[in-house]
């Protein structure tokens, strides 16, 4: 993408409203605009991040067996009175009349549409285990919207669905779910720990939040240093091992790991001062085993191999990627801007032309652009007549993991420079050269964030 076609509408200064350093930099990198509180249009920068965040959480899904469909954002709130939610739900509900006078509703979650799905095709035990997912818009009327798409009151979420059975088979799609949450996050390159969370009235140990730590994140979390060590399963994971992602999930839930809402004095004081750790975090992730909390009301049934009905038990597992794109920045920044991690940064290289106009200096940028793009690199070309700094101030803030510098006096001698922004190293190098350092880094990072 060249610069000059593209459409990044940069801020020299945050607003004052943003309180926190993603917000800021979101708007700044022109990722973002508000459009009301808490609501949020998403511009090409922060989309492509968006997309790959999103990406990386679908494949993760797939690959764990869930399979993916799209329910509507408008939910008829006769599904939620069948459940009992409707009333319940109380004002974070958007609740809307349509022109017959049906009580309508903007979906907070969807628990009640996928059972009614689920009960209207599924007859027998035969068709489970089953995992129904969607990635798609959420609104919660939220009391204090607050810290850009951070708590949003439109966001985007996967959700995915479990059906089984029984309690022992649905315990056994919770840690298929629990394993595949490692696993995206770590390809998202961030660390975020399981956390035993509230079960509430349904009790049972099956809950768990996912929590980034960072902060200026709302929660204060309590864990052991052993969550820093711990291996995450790598792609050949099989998720027909029961037993092996059973052990899995019993290595990730052997230490202390709570929230403030969760946390025990008694069981803490056991824990090592030297491993005890006590930060903030984000929540990014929930997971959730309910049983037969809406099935039994909502009268979705199973034949078993007894050739009874059985109702069905079922549990349900999301994940915000807006907020998860916000938490990145969190965990990912300098004073000059955001630092992404590899696998969601919106383009690779920043080619940076430091005198756009100059025959030999364009031609130059022409060819490498070219040959970087036909390798597979997504770049972000910056051919505007911009001064230097600027453009150095600008993919800094963007924050891309290179930038390829290259100007007259450089190129007189056949070289360019290499900046990469995390370390903030800065090469010269042959033009050949610099080509071969990045598609070193390309493999290194297919083998460290790749499907
Ligand atoms: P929170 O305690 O932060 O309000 P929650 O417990 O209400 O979250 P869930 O209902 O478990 O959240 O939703 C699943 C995921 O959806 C969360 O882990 C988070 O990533 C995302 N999410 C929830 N509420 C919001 C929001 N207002 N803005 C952005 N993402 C959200
Ligand atoms: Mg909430």
């Amino acid at each position: 993408m060249r610069l000059s076609n593209y459409f990044l509408p940069v801020l020299k200064e945050a607003p004052r409203e943003a309180e926190i350093v993603s917000h800021q930099l979101m708007l700044r990198a022109g990722m973002i605009r508000q459009q009301s509180a808490g609501i949020y249009s998403w511009l090409p920068l922060g989309l492509k991040v968006l997309r790959k965040v999103e990406q990386i959480v679908r494949e993760e899904q797939n690959r764990a067996g869930a399979v993916e469909v799209l329910m509507p954002t408008i939910q008829s709130a006769d599904l939620w009175r069948e459940s009992g939610r409707y009333d319940d739900y109380g004002k974070e509900m958007l609740r809307i009349t349509d022109r017959h006078e049906r009580d309508m509703l903007f979906g907070p979650t969807n628990e009640e549409m996928i059972t009614d799905i689920f009960r209207s095709y599924v007859r027998s035990y035969k068709d489970l285990p089953l995992n129904l997912y969607h990635i798609q818009w959420k609104f919660r009327d939220e009391v204090r919207p607050r810290f850009g798409v951070m708590r949003g009151r439109e966001f985007l979420m996967k959700d995915a669905y479990s059906f089984d059975l029984d309690e022992a088979a649905s315990r056994a799609a919770y840690k298929r779910m629990f394993v595949s949450y490692l696993r995206t996050f770590d390809r998202l390159g961030v660390k975020a720990i399981p956390m035993r969370a509230d079960t509430g009235p349904i009790g049972g140990d099956l809950s768990h939040e996912f929590l980034i730590l960072a902060d200026t994140g709302e929660s204060e979390v309590f864990c052991h240093g052993d969550f820093m060590r711990f291996p995450v399963p790598g792609a050949g994971v099989d998720y027909g091992d029961d037993a092996k992602i059973s052990a899995i999930m019993d290595e990730w839930t052997s230490a202390y790991a709570r929230t403030d809402e969760m946390h025990d004095e008694a069981l803490w004081d056991d824990v090592p001062a030297a491993d005890q750790m006590n930060a903030r975090g984000i929540e990014v992730g929930h997971i959730f085993h309910f049983g037969t909390k809406y099935s039994t009301p909502m009268g979705a049934k199973v034949t078993g191999p007894d050739g009874k009905d059985h109702d069905v038990f079922m549990g349900s597992y999301g994940i915000g990627p807006s907020r998860v794109v916000a938490a990145l920045i969190e965990a990912g920044h300098d004073d000059a801007g955001i630092i992404w991690p590899a696998s969601v940064a919106p383009f690779d290289v920043g080619l940076i032309n430091l005198r756009s106009g100059d025959e030999a200096t364009d031609t130059a940028c022409g060819d490498l652009y070219s040959k970087l793009t036909a390798a597979g690199f997504d770049v972000l070309y910056d051919d505007t007549d911009n001064r230097a700094g600027g453009k150095f101030a600008l993919a800094d803030l963007i924050g891309l993991p290179w930038q390829l510098i290259v100007g007259p006096r450089g190129l007189a001698n056949g070289e360019v420079e290499l900046k990469e922004r995390a370390t903030g190293e800065r090469l010269t190098l042959t033009l050949d050269a610099a080509l071969n350092r990045l598609a070193e880094w390309q493999a290194e990072t297919a083998a460290r964030f790749g499907g």
